[in-house]
């Protein structure tokens, strides 16, 4: 099956005629490869790791240097390491693949903290509209891990405006650190899973925190470390925050757009 590639060929791909190895137009290989098991394997490998092994190096530096590899990036280097946008949703796909698995998503969240308090006849109904409310969080998960990286990007440019990187430029370093700080998260649903919620939730609490702060002393090369690391400490805290202030304010805008649910809770609340 394998033919030279010596006289003009047409391109399977986008059919222009030329006479190399690779179309010239779109890359697609001259030479028709068989289809066998190796070569099966070769793809796997080329798309999971990436030629030459880009997606290890991406996150090896994502988690020791997100800051100089952000950089690169955006000095042109294109060819290094996964871009931030694709490695941002292979890391966000990763975590909602775990968070699948280990049955620990919104829904069960807000599930397990009802449980928690005494059920009466009435409740029935609260449970089905709060499980309605942790199945829309489930649905926007992907929107609610954008506006994270949104809302970083928009602190890094604010908290560094001087600077004068643009808002695109941070939003590289963001696409890189909040994809790896799913992949950090993950720990936290692995620990949910053997039932040690506290220790999950002292995980939850750390671990990104001090991801994030190490991120940015990378990031940032201006002042000294105490210094870097508190400035990156105050961007996180102004993203937590804000991501808080928003999920509420949307938690609000539905409740007011679904009447019956809102009657629902404000009869519990003042119950209680
Ligand atoms: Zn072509």
């Amino acid at each position: 099956m394998e033919s030279e590639a010596s006289q003009n060929t047409l391109c399977i791909n986008c059919k222009a005629s030329h006479q190399f190895k690779y179309c010239p137009e779109c890359g697609q290989p001259a030479a028709k490869r068989e289809l066998n098991f190796r070569y099966l394997y070769r793809e796997f490998k080329d798309s999971v790791l990436g030629f030459d092994g880009r997606f290890p190096k991406t996150l090896t530096h994502a988690l020791r240097n997100p800051g100089a590899m952000a950089r690169q990036f955006i000095l042109g280097n294109r060819r290094k390491f996964i871009g931030p946008v694709g490695f941002f949703f292979v890391c966000l796909t990763v975590y909602i693949l775990v968070m699948q698995l280990s049955g620990f998503d919104m829904k069960s969240i807000i599930q397990s903290q009802q449980s928690a308090f005494p059920q009466t006849d009435g409740d029935a109904a609260y449970i089905n509209a709060s499980s309605a409310i942790g199945e829309k969080l489930n649905e926007y998960f992907r929107l609610f891990s954008f506006l994270n990286v949104l809302l970083l990007g928009v602190f890094l440019y604010l908290f560094n405006i001087k600077k004068g990187a643009t808002f695109i430029q941070h939003m590289v370093y963001a696409f890189y650190v909040q994809g790896f700080n799913y992949l950090v998260s993950i720990g936290s649903l692995l620990i949910v899973a053997t039932g040690n919620i506290l220790l999950a939730s002292i995980y939850a609490a750390s671990l990104p925190l001090v991801y994030q702060v190490h991120s940015y002393t990378t990031y940032d090369r201006s002042g000294g470390w105490i210094k870097r690391s508190v400035k990156g400490l105050a961007i996180f805290g102004c993203v937590i925050i804000s991501v808080f202030i928003l999920t509420f304010a949307a938690t609000v805008i539905y409740l007011a757009n679904n009447p019956d649910l809102m009657e629902l809770f404000t009869k519990e609340a003042g119950k209680n």
